[in-house]
């Protein structure tokens, strides 16, 4: 099964057979609060008029204001993004901070717009939504393909629109217009700060080999900090291909080659690949970092991985989680593994709210302490349950909804 709300839903029904939670509590959070889908007229570089269709979808606010990035995709559609504003709700509450779940995506492919295309339709996006959002309403971010500057202008739109001057309505914003130190690298290090706290209780030995799927912003930059830790990253891909190198690729040599080659062919002294090769790499670590229906039924029976940390979200399916259980192959899941992201856009709204712009040490402090307790918390649960991570994730997140859920009369 490849619809992604259908395989979310699947993995809060698990959960939901597992723990005690009130039957009104699932059903509730098996539906969106409000799904809002926006048609964004661009006027074009040659003059023309296209249309954009964009969705926002508002899954859960119970304890704080809906949160959750917007992508911009060829292939984004509402039960997409329907399925990734579910998961933030899960995620906001298995990191424990003040926020909700919901999430954004615009039909589009950005690589075949200008800049000044993609700005009109950053703007549009915004112009077609600013009513629906707001620093105590609703928090976009970035998500895949949607950049610091796109923030930017989505930032300076609203401001302009709502009159708000607090800059608290999009995080994820450059450094020095309201961004926050390390939100740059956080999906990446709080997947490294997961990864280390769960390491050796998942037999992994310190420097162990590590595949590598996604070269965005949180594949990048796991290579460079996973290898910056002295872990051997033998395999990294883009949306094209890859390439494997048993010795370790240096991940700063693979970004440049890749931005002078715009692809990933003809890198010296590796192998290329496929990125479904690249799934089924004998390596100790496999880190999925694009997109969801990766792991599927298909392949799950021949990933060699001993553990799989996912940065993208939703990279493996129902089906593929119960092979991978049964097979013994810890999944550390999405909710958990990437909400590094999320974190630090929560400590950027916090900045722009106080009006305060915090150091970088500052900011990894505290997205390690977040982060950490909650890895430690949902390892332990799994363990003594005997159940995947991914079920004592939702576990956490859903106890902790029950307590903020309003009851209705
Ligand atoms: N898009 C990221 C995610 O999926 C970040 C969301 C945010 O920063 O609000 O978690």
């Amino acid at each position: 099964m490849t619809n992604p709300f259908e395989n979310a839903l699947r993995q809060l029904q698990g959960a939901a057979r597992v723990g005690e939670f009130p039957g009104d509590l699932i059903e509730k959070l098996s539906r969106a609060e409000k799904e809002i889908t926006v048609t964004i007229p661009v006027r074009m570089d040659d003059g023309t008029l296209r249309f954009f269709e964009g969705y926002r979808v508002q899954h859960c606010n119970w304890r704080g204001p809906y949160k959750g990035g917007i992508r911009f995709h060829p292939d984004a559609d509402i039960d997409e993004v329907r399925a990734l504003a579910l998961w933030m709700t899960m995620k906001t509450a298995v990191s424990n901070i003040p926020m909700g779940g919901g999430k954004g995506g615009v039909v589009v492919d950005p690589k075949a717009l200008s800049a000044s295309e993609l700005e009109r339709l950053s703007r549009g996006f915004v112009r077609a939504l600013w009513r629906d959002i707001g620093p105590q309403v609703d928090v976009p971010a970035p998500d895949v393909n949607t950049t610091p500057e796109i923030m930017a202008w989505m930032s300076d739109e609203y401001t302009k629109l709502s009159g708000d001057q607090t800059g608290a309505t999009f995080t994820g914003k450059p450094v020095g217009q309201g961004g926050s130190e390390g939100r740059g690298t956080a999906t990446g290090l709080g997947g490294f700060y997961v990864f280390d706290a769960v390491r050796e209780r998942a037999g992994i030995e310190e420097g162990a080999s590590i595949a590598i799927q996604g070269m965005g912003n949180v594949g990048g930059h796991a290579a460079e900090i996973f290898t910056a830790h002295g872990y051997k990253v033998v395999a990294m891909s883009d949306s094209k291909g890859g390439i494997y190198k048993e010795d370790g690729l240096d991940p700063k040599a693979v970004e440049k080659y890749k931005e002078e080659h715009r692809s990933l062919a003809g890198f010296p002294d590796a192998k290329e690949i496929s990125n479904a090769e690249l799934l089924e790499l004998s390596v100790d670590v496999l880190v999925p970092a694009a997109l969801e229906n990766q792991i599927t039924a298909e392949n799950a029976s021949r990933v060699s991985a001993k553990l799989i940390l996912e940065l993208a979200n939703g990279p493996t399916t129902p089906e593929a989680d119960e092979i991978l259980h049964q097979r013994g192959i810890a999944v550390v899941p999405d909710i958990l593994a990437n909400a590094g992201g999320v974190i630090v856009s929560t400590l950027e709204w916090e900045q722009n709210l106080a009006n305060e712009q915090w150091e970088e040490g500052k900011v990894l402090a505290k997205l390690k302490e977040t982060l950490v307790p909650q890895a430690d918390l949902i390892w332990q649960k799994a363990t003594e349950k005997k159940i995947p991570l991914r079920v004592a994730a939702f576990m956490v997140a859903l106890d902790r909804l029950a307590s903020a859920q309003v009851q209705e009369g």
